[in-house]
């Protein structure tokens, strides 16, 4: 049987119900599993049965081409799949009628198989993306749900084959994409599987020609618009001026004020103050008059009564132990005079059985009645409040409306409500599907935005950001890409196609804390997607007291340098201690970077290397930055800096206004050791005919070309 339209052919065998659709634009064909169309997962009491999917009959009707299987071995089964071209794209979708219960149905079967002498590649939206080659030799198999925890973050897969790309989406949580990959005699087999659970019932394959990557994201941008998920800032400015002063704040967050320890038994096992909210104020202070930041979205865990986690939801009083309430009023007022945006962090998806409110109402149910538990954090042994009943103990008027006359923060953060996957109830009272929760989950952020005026969350999914300003963590997690997910376990590459539909919408950073000496391939990464960094290892009190003075060695000359913007010789930061020198550096690169592209697309990714590690990355039309992630230097040619060496760890950022780079070679000056140094234009002219230009030097050799002459740059000067 055969479907077909000037874009896409598609045969499928009346025998098997395997198909193939080939892309005319690309001339590239993509292929089902041969032996099925695909499976069905049949429950028969307490066990599930499966069923393979192959068709009795197959018919065409007009541009529809229909299969329909039944099975009678464990009940009536019946069910019609409907593959229906139209333009560019196929759609699939079932509908079942019969008596056994369908658990889930697989509607694409180890399908859009990629081998090793294809060029090819899949792209798996887990956090930014994931681009994982058909040549690895690597064999794997792993789940990524749709807005489970590392799992798919859009509705969205993308594949691209000898030239040739394609995008699958589907507007369902409950749909499981299953990546695999074999390695046989016929070499490597990669292949992805969609497990169509409960309400999921329809999947759309999009032929997308001759493209990469880039186009997928592109296309994929246009298909989130119209589920009404890409809402821009040009929107969001609207109706919240103030979100602006996001736009290239970098992300302190002092973790955690209180810290309480309780075991699983609600016995406590450690209290530990790590800053009064006095100690909080002097190190915004700090970073204000000493370091002179200008824009931070200044955050504070652990202030509320018990510490950090402990008998939530009862926040108030602030910590005594920190200062209290007197304490905290004072401590966000100085925060603010700095001019900086004060969070507070709190959490409506746990609850502690020795929190005062304790109600088992309020937890989420199994299906057996169970309550539903959740981690064992600093707080004890968690239970997971249902959503739908979350948003009643946020709405309390000793929740956040007391923390908002009292504290009057500009941004709230409430932890966990995009990173944890999407939740079944199956309390009597507040039962809940994915779907449910995911609502739920979205009202709650549209009263705590309403209330302080914006808001941020862990993580982050598609779904959230018509409701949210910011989100923490979808960058990378401790200095790494991802949390548990090893890349190289899939010989995967990050590629940042979360960033490519979304950027222009939302404000995003990295979760957890990390060494800033060993954290150079997570600071470049941050240049290449242009976000600035979260600063989460912050030593207790005035750390900078404490802190490490002298700078770690230097590497044997031509070796990567890990420790690089801990550096500060020569430099702006010279004196200071490791932590302020690193935030420094950082600041300056990603700061003015993030504030001038925060409103833009990132437009165009390329890997200038075979092994992907120095890549190209664009922002708008405008603003390019290269980044050096290998172990060699890469040499390069740019406009303003002519021939540019790149380090390892090194970097170049060009734009109209803004200049920055970790070089060994820039304008006619070569270094004997890689150099920091950023220009930026103070007026609205361009660089290279600016009048004012700030320029700032992190370490290294002082000499810089600029305009024709050799000048020192000594921390930093105005031209
Ligand atoms: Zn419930």
């Amino acid at each position: 049987m055969k479907l077909e339209n000037e874009y896409i052919a598609l045969t499928v065998s009346e025998e098997r119900g395997s198909w193939k659709l080939l892309d005319k634009r690309a001339k590239v064909v993509w292929e089902s599993r041969l032996d099925r169309f695909g499976e069905v997962s049949i429950r028969t009491g307490e066990t599930f049965k499966s069923v393979p999917l192959i068709p009795d009959y197959v018919t065409v009707e007009g541009s529809s081409i229909r299969l329909s299987f039944h099975d009678d071995r464990y009940g009536r089964l019946a069910l019609n799949v409907t593959m229906k071209l139209k333009g560019a794209s196929l759609e699939i979708s079932y509908d079942g009628t019969g008596e056994v219960q369908i658990e889930s149905l697989t509607l694409l079967d180890e399908g859009l198989r990629m081998s090793d002498k294809d060029s090819a590649y899949l792209l798996v939206p887990v956090r930014l993306g994931l681009m994982i080659p058909s040549d690895s030799g690597l064999e794997f198999k792993r789940r990524f749900g749709t807005f489970e925890y590392e799992g798919c973050h859009m509705e969205m897969l993308g594949a691209v084959k000898n030239g040739g790309a394609i995008l699958v989406t589907w507007h369902d949580p409950y749909v499981i994409a299953e990546v695999k990959s074999l390695l046989g005699e016929g070499g490597q087999s990669l292949s992805v599987s969609l497990i169509m659970c409960k309400t999921a019932r329809s999947i759309k394959i999009h032929a997308l020609g001759v493209g990469d990557f880039n186009l997928i994201g592109q296309e994929y941008r246009k298909v989130a618009k119209e589920k009404g998920w890409l809402v821009t800032w040009d929107e969001k400015l609207r109706e919240r001026p103030q979100a602006r002063r996001l736009f290239g704040a970098v992300n302190f967050k002092l973790w955690t004020a209180l810290a309480r320890r309780i075991d699983e038994d609600l016995r406590e096992v450690s209290v530990e103050v790590k800053w009064t909210f006095d100690e909080v104020a002097r190190i915004a202070e700090h970073l204000k008059e000493d370091l002179k930041l200008e824009k931070v979205l200044f955050i504070l865990g652990g202030w509320i009564r018990k510490g950090y986690d402990c008998q939530h939801p009862d926040i108030l009083p602030a910590a005594p132990e920190c200062g209290g309430n007197e304490g905290l009023k004072d401590c966000a007022r100085r925060v603010q005079r700095c001019g900086y945006l004060f969070a507070l962090h709190d959490n409506y998806q746990d609850m502690y059985r020795d929190s005062p409110s304790w109600d088992e109402g309020y937890i989420m149910k199994h299906p057996d009645g169970r309550l539903r538990k959740g981690g064992l954090w600093l707080g004890g042994r968690a239970f997971l409040t249902c959503s739908k009943r979350a948003i009643e103990l946020a709405r309390r008027p000793q929740n956040l409306p007391k923390v908002k006359e009292l504290f009057n923060p500009d941004v709230y953060f409430i932890d966990t409500t995009y990173a944890v996957g999407l939740y079944e109830c199956f309390d009597p009272d507040h039962p809940l599907t994915k779907w449910d929760d995911m609502h739920w989950k979205q009202v709650l952020s549209d009263y705590a935005r309403d209330l302080f005026g914006l808001f941020g969350s862990e993580c982050g999914r598609e779904w959230a950001i018509p409701h949210a300003d910011w989100f923490e963590g979808l960058t990378g997690v401790s200095g790494r890409y991802y949390h548990s997910l090893d890349p190289r376990s899939f010989g995967g590459t990050v590629v940042p196609i979360f960033e490519m539909v979304y950027r222009d919408g939302i404000v995003m950073h990295g979760k957890y804390g990390y060494k800033f000496e060993e954290a150079a391939e997570y600071v470049i990464h941050h240049v290449s997607i242009g976000r600035t960094l979260n600063y989460h290892s912050i030593g207790p009190h005035l750390y900078w007291e404490n802190d490490r003075m002298e700078e770690l060695p230097l590497p044997p000359k031509g070796e990567p340098d890990r420790a690089c913007f801990t550096r500060a010789h020569n430099g702006w930061a010279e004196g200071m201690c490791l932590t302020d020198r690193f935030i420094k550096n950082t600041y300056e690169i990603l700061s003015p970077l993030n504030e001038i592209t925060s409103r833009m697309r990132l437009t165009y990714l390329r890997f200038l290397t075979k092994d992907k590690l120095v890549r190209e990355t664009k922002f708008g039309e405008k603003v390019k930055v290269v980044v050096n992630g290998g172990e060699e230097s890469y040499v390069l040619t740019s406009d303003l800096g002519g021939r540019v060496v790149l380090p390892p760890f090194g970097f170049l950022v060009e734009s109209p206004s803004f200049v920055a780079f970790h070089a060994l070679s820039w304008g006619k000056v070569e270094y004997e050791r890689p150099v920091l140094f950023t220009l930026r234009s103070l007026e609205e002219k361009p660089l290279y005919r600016s009048d004012e230009v700030r320029i700032y030097h992190g370490f290294g050799d002082m000499r810089l070309s600029w305009r024709g002459d050799i000048i020192e740059v000594k921390g930093e000067i105005i031209r």
